[in-house]
């Protein structure tokens, strides 16, 4: 017999059918016993009328069982449940596979448990509703981005993870190359330069929900690797891109969340200028309750200044980063431009902005620099040589060489929207196998050693370690 969904039960009242899952909890009462029955679409109630049957049972472990669907009576109907009204006679048992005792429950929502431990067995904790839901929630956005922005003519495109070092900020993961010794590919901090790249190549309008990876210090709610809707576009506006996300964000937040409700329509834009005279943040809250867990207030922070003073390093910044266009509000010719640029980079604002969202930045992004003469002084303007500049980005240079259209885009943590949509404490609740605080992955045990044969064949030695005196 096929297995039913339980989900479905509540329309096969007299049918005999199959059901298989979990044992989510057992109820002895004696001559009878009652398990609820769990699979990935909700929990029934199975009566054992026949003890014998059932006394084995435990906890998680799989089984399947063939019986017939009754309706409940009135007074025995569980409101809190789809599946309330119905349970399930049950005639025959299979066990398919027994389980150990879980390290911890899995019928609770599972704040109360160490997180190591449900990191640890993050397949246990899967099981969790709660968890189930943030997986259910972020593929419903995320499939609702696809189909908006394929609909609007975007195409979805995959750039490599075995990149090139990218100037995002951060710092990169590498990647020792076998084949091409003391090389290294770098993981991409996101895929800026390959977004830019394809509009040069005539795409026009990109997306992708891209991984991106950046080996910072354990900062806060920061995973090393995230996910981001990665999106570019040829010859737009700055408000061609904010309303294009604005318009997104509404009639997902209309159509996955309609529980939610946003607090301004359209999304205030305010300068990055005002929001710090006015909140004294470049990512304010602009909730008109704090306590209302269903309100969404997102808005747009534009206007960034385009450099910032690096102190440790003693030399000027890009704020998001060197693609990013300065705004040249007198239209001063390229010359001139760079003359003033060299000049006044504590007061040039660039055409970079912000997706804000409760009180979090969930999104950035900006108009390119894509005169390369520009550029290029703006590399130098960081502090590269012009030989550095050639051996780092010289393909970006190269580029833009040969025909480029205006172009710009955001990128939108997909993580953290999933977060704040689901009022979770942290993205890790979201990421279906995230790394713990300090960067490990406790489940696979990762990072791990590797072979001596796999580092020989790298060419790799270790230093000794210094030990201080
Ligand atoms: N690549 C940028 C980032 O990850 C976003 C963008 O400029 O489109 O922040």
């Amino acid at each position: 017999m096929e297995r039913t969904n339980i989900n479905e039960t509540i329309n096969k009242i007299g049918e005999k059918i199959k059901v298989a899952g979990w044992v989510h909890n057992r109820r002895d009462h004696g001559k009878i016993i009652f398990i609820d029955l769990r699979d990935r679409s909700g929990v029934l109630q199975v009566v054992f009328a026949d003890a014998e049957i059932a006394k084995e049972l435990r906890n998680e472990w799989v089984i399947a069982i063939e019986g017939t669907i009754n309706a409940r009576p009135e007074k025995m109907v569980n409101k809190n449940i789809p599946t309330g009204t119905v349970e399930m006679q049950a005639k025959k048992l299979e066990i398919i596979n027994k389980a150990e005792t879980p390290p911890f429950a899995v019928d609770t929502n599972g704040y109360e448990i160490n997180e190591e431990l449900r990191l640890k067995y993050r397949y246990l904790d899967v099981r969790r509703e709660r968890v189930k839901n943030n997986l259910i929630l972020r593929h419903n956005v995320i499939q609702f981005i696809r189909n908006f922005l394929s609909d609007k003519e975007f195409l979805e495109i995959e750039t490599p993870i075995l990149t090139k070092s990218t100037p995002e900020g951060a710092r990169d993961y590498v990647v020792p190359s076998r084949l091409w010794h003391k090389t290294f590919y770098a993981l991409p901090q996101s895929p800026q330069q390959y977004k830019q790249l394809l509009m040069v190549g005539g795409i026009e309008k990109y997306f992708q929900i891209a991984r991106c990876f950046r080996d910072e210090n354990a900062r806060g709610d920061r995973q090393p690797e995230f996910t981001q809707l990665d999106v570019e576009m040829s010859f737009p506006t700055q408000n061609e891109i904010l309303d294009l996300m604005e318009k997104m964000t509404i009639e997902m937040v209309a159509k996955i969340c309609p529980e939610k409700h946003i607090s301004q329509i359209p999304f205030p834009r305010l300068t990055h200028k005002e929001a710090m005279e006015k909140y004294n943040s470049d990512k304010p809250d602009l909730r008109k309750d704090k306590n209302n867990k269903n309100e969404l207030a997102f808005g747009f922070v534009i206007d960034f200044p385009a450099f910032e003073w690096k102190e440790t390093e003693k030399r000027w910044d890009a704020t998001h980063h060197p693609f990013t266009k300065a705004q040249n509000p007198d239209n001063l010719p390229e010359k001139e431009f760079i003359k003033h640029l060299n000049k006044n980079q504590a007061t040039i604002l660039a055409h970079q902005y912000d997706f804000v969202c409760n009180g979090y930045e969930i999104g950035g992004g900006s108009i390119r620099e894509h005169n390369p003469k520009i550029l290029q002084a703006i590399f130098e303007l960081m502090g590269n040589k012009t030989e550095d500049v050639i051996e780092k980005f010289g393909h970006m240079l190269e580029a833009f060489s040969y025909g480029v259209p205006p172009h710009g885009g955001i990128a939108i943590g997909i993580d953290r929207l999933i977060m704040i949509l689901n009022n979770e404490p942290s993205i890790r609740e979201v990421i279906a196998f995230p790394k713990a605080g300090d960067g490990r992955d406790l489940m696979m045990n990762s990072p791990s050693k590797i072979d001596k044969e796999q580092l020989k064949e790298l060419g790799i030695k270790f230093a000794e370690k210094k030990t201080k005196k």
